[in-house]
């Protein structure tokens, strides 16, 4: 552990205490929903969320330092979002504390519509971070269709992959980019422990004039939960039904697919996968 002082100075500008900044209510849109498949975080290094109206818990010890700058996104799922504040528009990325509940995470599918209790976590330089009060969030309701999704989505698709990752340490960590083309979806065997079967990664070029291709892994939650469905195919089939899903459905030509992108704890890392968004043309 280090010391609060060393902590902060690693840190983008420290505008306050985000255990100490009151909660707002924070609508939003579920966009995707990831895992980073790694092991949850360690239980309670940090003090635990204080409901709204209560006091303030008292400082506890330091916590652990984040890598560089993000807080620790490992583990359970990783939900995105964007805000439905017509006034503060904009990403939202929920930060769980460490030792969250993570069946109430697991509960969200992509396409909700949710309010919870939150605090920004702008302190860390991301202004899309928030650290939600996961007894408080509840799911309004979901969109089923495509047209009132494209309402709040079409706004964030950008085209270029290229400009992102050639500054990948100073521009947004999440980002829905619009693919040119898809040419494959590539299978491995995933050899973890605890892992499934098979991790993938998507290969598509954007619409960047000089695009090289880009090859991103995907940490899609459901391409997890795909697998775990199908858990009783033979090697060769469940890696159709993978292609035939992600690849063939999902990239159709009468697709305008975009993959929603994020980079994981620290700025330096690369992009994933975190969804697809799939809209017809
Ligand atoms: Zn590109």
């Amino acid at each position: 552990m280090l010391p609060i002082q060393a902590r902060e100075a690693n840190q983008a500008p420290l505008r306050s205490d985000p255990d100490r900044v009151r909660p707002v209510t924070l609508r939003f849109l579920v966009a995707a929903k990831a895992t980073s498949g790694r092991p949850p975080p360690t239980p309670a290094p940090e003090r635990p969320e204080t409901p709204p109206g209560r006091p303030e818990a008292p400082p506890g010890r330091p916590e652990t330092a984040p890598a560089a700058g993000r807080p620790h996104l490992g583990g359970g799922a990783w939900v995105i979002g964007v805000s439905l504040d017509p006034q503060q528009p904009g990403w939202v990325r929920l930060a769980p504390d460490a030792g969250y509940d993570r069946g109430r995470l697991d509960r969200l599918r992509p396409y909700d519509v949710v309010r919870v209790e939150a605090r920004p976590m702008w302190r860390l330089g991301c202004r899309e971070i928030w650290r939600p009060l996961l007894h408080s969030m509840r799911t309004e309701h979901h969109l089923k269709q495509w047209q009132p999704r494209r309402r709040w989505l079409e706004p964030y698709v950008g085209g270029s992959m290229c400009r992102l990752e050639r500054r990948p340490a100073r521009g947004p960590s999440l980002a829905l980019i619009r693919a040119r083309d898809v040419s494959g979806l590539r299978l491995w065997p995933d050899r973890a422990p605890g892992g499934v079967r098979y991790r993938g990664a998507y290969r598509y070029r954007c619409h960047d004039p000089a695009c090289p291709g880009h090859e991103h892994e995907i940490v899609d939650w459901d391409f997890l939960a795909l697998q775990r469905r199908l858990t009783a195919l033979p090697d060769a089939r469940l890696r159709r039904a993978l292609r035939n899903n992600y690849l063939y459905r999902m990239c159709a030509p009468d697709r305008a697919v975009a993959f929603y992108v994020g980079q994981a704890d620290r700025p330096t890392d690369g992009f994933r996968v975190l969804g697809v968004y799939w809209p017809p043309r």
